[in-house]
Order: structure tokens, then sequence, then C-alpha cells
């Protein structure tokens, strides 16, 4: 469980006692969409049962009336008999081979339903859960969990109905046949319920253990295959660390299931050794019965039948009896998958939230008194207003990551973030497209609240570049299509033109085909933001939000990403987390953000003349940084000096 975030993942507890009525209704819910087969699969198991008691009685028929019979066999009968003691079975195995097979085959569906709906639900779950949540928890309740319900969806439920009906007839049968037979099989019963419910429990207790385990390694996994897991594990020498990590969450994982497997065959053996006895005790009692003197009260044939009868049963018996126990453990499994699907998705579309097309998008973007925490609550009442006095050197604890922001954006200007470390303007940035949603005041887009704007619109409208680059494992082309799937092949190489990335696609093995390695590795830094370039070219959004890369490129990569993000801003709203003297000296307006506050506000040359933290910054981080960018003069060196226009040729 992690405390202190919004999302609790928790393991079902074990001693939460039997399983819930509540998730019982649910699963038998995931099969609704199948009523019509199902009904179907009822109808060929319920016959198939009642078969398989016809046998039993047409033995003591055969042993009383047409084997030992008074007077000798009675051929013409036996044969009868014989023939629909052959016919019966093969009937009974057809349909069950039917029912299997459909029973398959819905099993199979419910289970794609589920992963489809659990993933159809991740994907709606806000930023915030992602955060919170390992990669490989959440990987593991998709493969793992589901994965161990299957053989309860696929299976038991057939498997309990005919059990059931082969139990219920044969008992009925046994009772036509002789009660104190029946009465005497039965005296063991208790035991085994007694037996079956502790060994439930230990095995619910484990197959909780075992799936967050599982959830651990894929974690684990997860975190160190990776390429960054990688390169950091290398770089720090820690692989045999990491091979026992990963060797002693697998040791886990192996003693639990080694507990899980023992727990069910230690029970299985204890059940057909009383099923092996229990044949040897109805022969002691027939004799003790039929000792009495005179006729005997129980013939052979009833004895051979009520024992065949009672052998038919006690396998599906065992069989319930250990059902009930993967039962419990698959319970436990559905709780976790229904636990994420359960998960609130937070942002949603406010009732009553308008379409917004992209091309009516003027792009005015307000902060409107923003209040903001990344664990607070969505509507939060913020606390005292900050001290006016608070400044720079105030080293108070934070309680909000954003305080009262209050600015305006024009359609079509650049606005540049800028402050130290922790400041909040990557958190701002979020805010925009609704990855967050504010605790108090509003972000609005052309005068209206983000919230009341559909979030498939907000989508839309929205380019959003990040620092780290994120290339899907596919080709270019289709990397490229991701924010406008319908784009002609002109368009993507107009977008990749002006991004200053074609050429270099030319160049590749397959051009626009070849795979890019997960996560793009197989280009270059500055290559990989150009392709990110490309896909929000081709996108076109009305509003862009670009955080700079802090990696410094070589000289000739950096004027290649400048070069490609220069169209791609020209007309439309930037917001830009800025890294790059170039963005800074082009923007409309400047935003100094310090611990969450906008403590400054204008353009470069009004923000160095004030002198304030913005002129500070300016010094440490943009004049000692690796670029160059244009101003009005001409370009401006790293070193800050400024170059006329005339000599541009000779910079590049
Ligand atoms: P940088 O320039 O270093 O990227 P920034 O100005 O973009 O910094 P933010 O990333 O917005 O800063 O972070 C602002 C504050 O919020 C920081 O103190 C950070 O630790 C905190 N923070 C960021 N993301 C989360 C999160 N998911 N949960 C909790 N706190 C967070």
């Amino acid at each position: 469980m992690r405390r202190g975030t919004h999302f609790h993942v928790t393991i079902p507890d074990p001693d939460a006692g039997p399983v819930k009525v509540s998730t019982i209704r649910r699963v038998a819910g995931t099969f609704r969409p199948y009523k019509r087969t199902v009904r179907v699969i009822v109808a060929a198991i319920l016959l198939a049962a009642m078969l398989g008691v016809v046998n039993p009685i047409l033995i003591k028929i055969i042993f009383d009336r047409a084997l030992f019979v008074p007077g000798g066999v009675r051929l013409d009968l036996l044969l009868g008999l014989v023939g629909l003691m052959i016919l019966i079975p093969i009937a009974a195995a057809g349909l069950g081979i039917y029912h299997t097979y459909l029973s398959n085959l819905v099993g199979q569906r419910v289970m794609q339903d589920l992963r489809n709906s659990l993933y159809e639900h991740l994907q709606g779950m806000p930023l915030r859960f992602f955060t919170t949540t390992r990669t490989g928890e959440i990987q593991s309740r998709l493969a793992n969990d589901i994965g161990g319900v299957q053989v309860v969806v696929t299976d038991t439920a057939s498997t309990i109905l005919s059990n059931s009906v082969v139990i219920l007839s044969s008992v009925v049968a046994m009772l036509i046949l002789s009660w104190q037979l029946t009465l005497l099989s039965f005296v063991t019963l208790p035991f085994f319920l007694w037996l079956m419910r502790r060994v439930g429990k230990a095995r619910q207790q484990v197959a909780a253990s075992t799936q967050s385990s599982m959830a651990d390694i894929s974690a684990v996994a997860e975190e160190t295959l990776s390429v960054s897991g990688m390169v950091l594990s290398k770089a720090f020498g820690r692989r045999h660390h990491e091979i026992q990590r990963f060797r002693r969450e697998n040791e886990r994982l192996t003693a639990l299931q080694i507990r899980q497997q023992m727990i069910g065959r230690a029970f299985s053996n204890v059940i057909y050794a009383f099923f092996s006895i229990t044949p040897a005790l109805v022969y002691l009692v027939a004799g003790l019965v039929n000792s009495g003197g005179g006729r005997a009260v129980l013939t052979a044939g009833t004895v051979v039948a009520f024992t065949t009868l009672q052998s038919r049963m006690f396998f599906p018996m065992g069989q319930m009896l250990e059902i009930g126990v993967e039962v419990q453990s698959a319970m436990a499994l559905f709780d976790r998958v229904f636990e994420y699907l359960d998960m609130p998705h937070e942002i949603v579309d406010r009732p009553g939230a308008r379409a917004v097309p992209k091309e009516r998008v003027e792009g005015r973007i307000r902060f409107r008194n923003v209040w903001f925490r990344y664990d607070g609550p969505p509507e939060a009442t913020p606390v005292s207003p900050p001290d006016a006095a608070a400044g720079d050197g105030d080293r108070r604890p934070r309680e909000w990551t954003l305080e009262d922001v209050d600015l305006e954006i024009e359609p079509g200007q650049l606005a540049a973030l800028v402050g130290p470390s922790g400041a909040g303007k990557t958190t701002m940035t979020y805010l925009v497209p609704r990855f967050y949603d504010v605790q108090r005041g509003a972000v609005e887009i052309d005068g209206a609240d983000v919230r009341d704007i559909k979030l498939e619109s907000l989508g839309e409208m929205m380019g959003i570049v990040t620092q780290e680059t994120f290339l899907f494992h596919s080709t270019v082309r289709e990397n490229l299509l991701y924010g406008r799937p319908d784009a002609t092949q002109e368009q993507l190489e107009a977008a990749a033109r002006a991004a200053f990335i074609h050429e270099r696609i030319a160049e590749l093995p397959d051009g626009y085909d070849t795979t890019v390695g997960e996560r793009g590795y197989r280009l270059s830094g500055g290559e990989k933001q150009r392709l990110a370039i490309a896909r929000v070219v081709l996108k076109d959004p009305r509003i862009l939000i670009l955080d700079e890369a802090t990696s410094s490129l070589d000289t000739t990569s950096e004027r290649l990403v400048q070069e490609a993000l220069r169209p791609l801003m020209a007309g439309r709203t930037t917001i830009a987390i800025a890294h790059r003297l170039s963005t800074i000296l082009a923007a409309d307006v400047i935003f100094v953000l310090d611990r969450g506050r906008v403590v400054e506000r204008g353009t470069h040359t009004e923000l160095l003349r004030h002198g304030g933290l913005y002129a500070r910054l300016y010094q440490e981080q943009f004049r000692g940084g690796q670029v160059e960018a244009e101003c009005e003069d001409g370009l401006v060196l790293a070193s800050g000096r400024v170059v006329p226009r005339s000599t541009d040729a000779k910079i590049n």
C-alpha cells in the first residue's frame, strides 16, 4: 500500500472472510453478453450429467434381471442393455466435448473483455495514478491476475454445474438403491467441509502473496531491463546487485508457489485416500445387513450399482472441494482486477463540457488565481494566502506547488517560463491540458475553464514537445502519424522538412518505414527531438507546450532543433519552459517563477533592467549556456556578445 498518495493499491486481505457475494455477482455479470451460449452450455451439461447416471442403473438391471436370474442368462435383454451401455457414454462424451468447447469459448471471451476494459480504464486514469504506481505492478494486473482467473472463467463454472448435477443425480439414485448405504457414504462429509475451509483460507492467503510477488518481479524486471535502467545499472556497476535483487524476489516467488501447489496436492491426496476406503466399508455393511439370515436384503446388483455410483460421484466431489479452494483464490485475483477498475478517473469531462473544434480556437490562455498541489483533493481550499514578504530567501515548508498564479497569454504569443529548479514550471504546463486539475482558481482557454471543454477537444488543440522524446517501437511513419493518422505522404514529408529531419529519415535503411527502437534509441538525441517536433508540426495544434531539453546537444544539432522550432511556434500560442537563450529572447513575455509563485513578468529587456531574480538567473543559466540565438540586432553568442546579422553565415 502506498500511503500519502491518492491511490491505495492493496493486496486483498486473506482474512477478509469467505468470498464476497458482490464479487461473485460481478464476476457473473462479466458473462452477461454471452447469455445465449451459456444457456446452451447449461443444457448440454445437464443432459450429459443425467446420461451419466443411466449406466449404473443399467448395471443393476443387467445383474439382477439379465445375468443372475433363476433359469439362466436372459441373452436378448442382455444384448439390448449392453448396446445401451455402449451408446450412452459415447453420447455423453460427445456432449462433453461440445460443452467444453463452448465454455472455453465463452471463458476466453470473458477474459478478453476483462483485459480490454482494464486497459481502457487504465488509459483514462489520471497522470497522478501513473506517477504513484509502478509500471510493473500495472502490467502484472493486466497479465498475471487476469491470467490467474482464466481457469475459473473457462473451466470452473461449467465444472461446478456438471459436477453438481452428477453428484445430485447420483445421490438420488443411491437413495433409491439403499438409504442405509447412502447414509454411511456421507458420514465423513462434515470432516471434508471443515478441511476445505482450512485449506481454502491458506490457499487464498498464499495466492494473494504469490500475485504480489509476481507483481514485484515484473516491476524489478521492468525497471532494470529497460534502456534507462540498464544505462543506470551499467554506469554504477550495479549488475551484481540487480542480479541479487532479482534472485531474492524469485526465491520468494518459488517458495510461495511450492506452498500453493503443496496445499492443493496434500488436500486432494487426503480426499482420494478416503474415497478409496469407502467401497470396502460398503461391502462390509452390505455383508452385515445380509448376514441377518433369510433372503439377501441387498442384491448383488444393488451393491455393484451402488459402488459404481459412489466412485462416479467421488471424483466430482473431490473436484468440487478443490474447486471451492480455487474459486476462493481466483476471487482474490478478481478483487485485484476490480480494484483497478473501480479507481476513479478523476479527470473527466464535466457535465455539459463543450466540444471546441480546433479551427475555432484563438489560443488565449489565462491562469486565474491558480492554486495547485500534487497530493491535494480536487477542490481543496487553500490555507492562508502566501505571506507577501516571503521572498527568495524564504525556506518555510511549501504547502502548495503553485500559489495564486495569475497570468494571461495572448493568442499567438510565445510565453517563456523561467525559474529555478522545482519552481513549478513543468507543473504549470501540466494544468493546461488537464494532466492535473487545479484545486482552486481556473485555467482558461479563450475565456472557458478547461474543465468545461471536452478532454478530446483539449487534446486536439494542444501539441506538446517534452524534454525526453518518447517514440513508439514502430516505424518513423507511424510515430509521425500518431497525432494525425490521416496525413498524406506529402504532408508527412512537409512536416519532416519543416523539422529538418526529412533528409536524415531518407538516409535511414528503410526511409520512413525504418523501425525506431523502443524509445527511439537508434536515433541521436537531436534527431529524436526533431522527429518529435515534426510529429507536432503534422498535428498542427493551436496551443504549443514546449519543455526545452536541458541536455546540451552539440552546436549543429542544437541549431537544427532551434530552426525546427521556429516555424512550429509561429502563429500559435506557445508556453515554453525555456532553457535556451534564443527562446527567452524571442519570447513576447517571460514569467519568472519561484517556489510556486510568479515573482516577475515582462520582456527580456524589462526584466534585465529590473535587476531581480531573472537578471540573476540570466547571468547564471543563459549567458554561460552553450547557446546561440537571434535578437533584434543580430546573433547572440554563448559569450553574450552580439554579432551583427550579416555575419550569420560564418556562425552557421
Ligand atoms: P525543473 O526546472 O527542475 O524541471 P520545475 O520548475 O519544472 O523544475 P516542477 O517539476 O513543476 O518544477 O515541480 C515543482 C514541485 O513539485 C517540485 O518541488 C517537485 O518536487 C514537486 N513535484 C513535481 N511532480 C510531482 C509529483 N508527481 N508529485 C508530487 N510532487 C511533485
